[in-house]
């Protein structure tokens, strides 16, 4: 049996968006999980890209639950980081499959009035945060087959003696492991809801990804994490991470790059908040444990004064801002040999994939595998 796990880290502008499928492809014996979809509206110019992330969400669950023999769509593990309505206010459409005309998108391939089942929910901080927000949190637990239970303060999976950390989480009889390594910091009442953010070890054949939403390593590491799980534990030492708070100036520290030692990492943000910061780009690198693949846009910014500077480069970190125009016009062939352009002020995001195989040195990255207009694999890209 072969089994893989697939991440896709969407691109839903300002805002955030992490899948994951586990398994073995096509058989029964596929999950898939969600942590966040939300996004910041007014953000982008134009049509969302929320909208298309919503499509490939229905269309990804729609295909799993089909080969499992469900009869409705079915999620396993939802996880709301946190209250911010950028992390779950396309959490009802979800569920409703319901699209910006209206329109219910499940009953492309199921029943009138089809909606989503979903097996948990996890999420931080009260739940009156949530229901206070007008993002239809009553639709979203009640898809849920189980209770919507609040974590309690500073929750997280302990470490033992011997090191050992047992997950919250078992799936795949145990060959998916979904650790808590933080929530509700430092209690579940606190009013900063970022800190309160479920925060997520994922290991799966010996691979680990951490998820922080909007946790930022420059409060929770130092405070909290590092007593948890000590350095020399290697526990935190993970294969990829996502930078905490979309790549915000206190996401990311050196500590907590040197604590986790990523190979890869990821940030999710729109324009206009200045996410990624390139300090916290430069922090990710500062471990030295960043790998190479292939050639692709990441763009950064100092600071709200400053504009966002792009860079070619191997380097495996996958921001969705993939390129923001600031000079002059931007143009790439795409895979059908067209030349797609962009001018100035305009800018492009895309959706990355990241597959783990049973070779622990096979790891594989791709982006937008659903539109690939934006070429980039193994050649430099370049500006006309
Ligand atoms: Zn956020």
């Amino acid at each position: 049996m072969s089994t893989q796990m697939d991440t896709f880290f969407h691109d839903v502008g300002q805002g955030d968006c992490t899948h994951i499928e586990a398994g073995e492809p096509s058989t029964d014996n596929w999950q898939i999980f969600l942590i966040d979809f939300g996004f910041k509206p007014g953000d982008y110019p134009g049509e969302s890209p929320s909208q298309s992330t919503l499509i490939v969400l229905v269309d990804r669950i729609t295909e799993i639950s089909i080969e499992r023999g469900k009869n409705k769509p079915y999620l396993d593990h939802l996880f709301i980081t946190h209250s911010d309505g950028d992390h779950w206010n396309m959490l009802a459409n979800l569920v409703t499959g319901t699209d910006e005309n209206g329109d219910n998108l499940w009953e492309a391939k199921w029943p009138d009035d089809t909606t989503l089942e979903i097996g948990k929910i996890t999420y931080g901080g009260e739940e009156s945060e949530y229901r206070n927000k007008g993002y239809g949190w009553d639709t979203i637990k009640n898809a849920c087959r189980t209770p919507v239970l609040p974590l309690g303060p500073a929750a997280h999976d302990e470490m033992l003696i011997d090191e050992t950390v047992t997950p919250s989480w078992p799936y795949l009889n145990g060959e998916l492991k979904i650790y808590l390594i933080g929530a509700n910091i430092p209690t579940r009442a606190s009013r900063d809801p970022n800190l309160k953010s479920v925060m997520l070890l994922i290991e799966f054949k010996g691979r680990k990804l951490i998820l922080l939403g909007d946790g930022e390593a420059g409060k929770f590491y130092e405070n909290y994490l590092e007593g948890w799980y000590p350095e020399d534990s290697n526990f935190l030492n993970c294969t990829a991470v996502k930078l905490g708070h979309h790549g915000s100036r206190s996401g990311t520290t050196d500590a907590w790059a040197t604590a986790t030692k990523p190979e890869a990492a990821f940030v999710s943000s729109g324009y206009g908040y200045s996410h990624p910061y390139c300090v916290a780009i430069r922090a990710i690198r500062s471990a030295g444990t960043i790998k190479n693949a292939f050639y692709h846009w990441l763009t950064c910014s100092d600071g709200l004064n400053h504009p966002y500077g792009q860079q070619n480069t191997q380097e495996n970190i996958f921001s969705n801002l993939w390129y923001v125009v600031t000079d002059r016009e931007v143009s790439a062939e795409n895979n059908a040999g067209k030349i797609k352009k962009k001018s100035y002020g305009m800018f492009v995001g895309v959706t990355y994939l990241m597959q783990w195989f049973d070779d622990p040195n096979d790891d594989s990255f791709a982006f937008s595998p659903f539109d690939n207009v934006w070429p980039g694999q193994n050649k430099p890209i370049t500006i006309l």
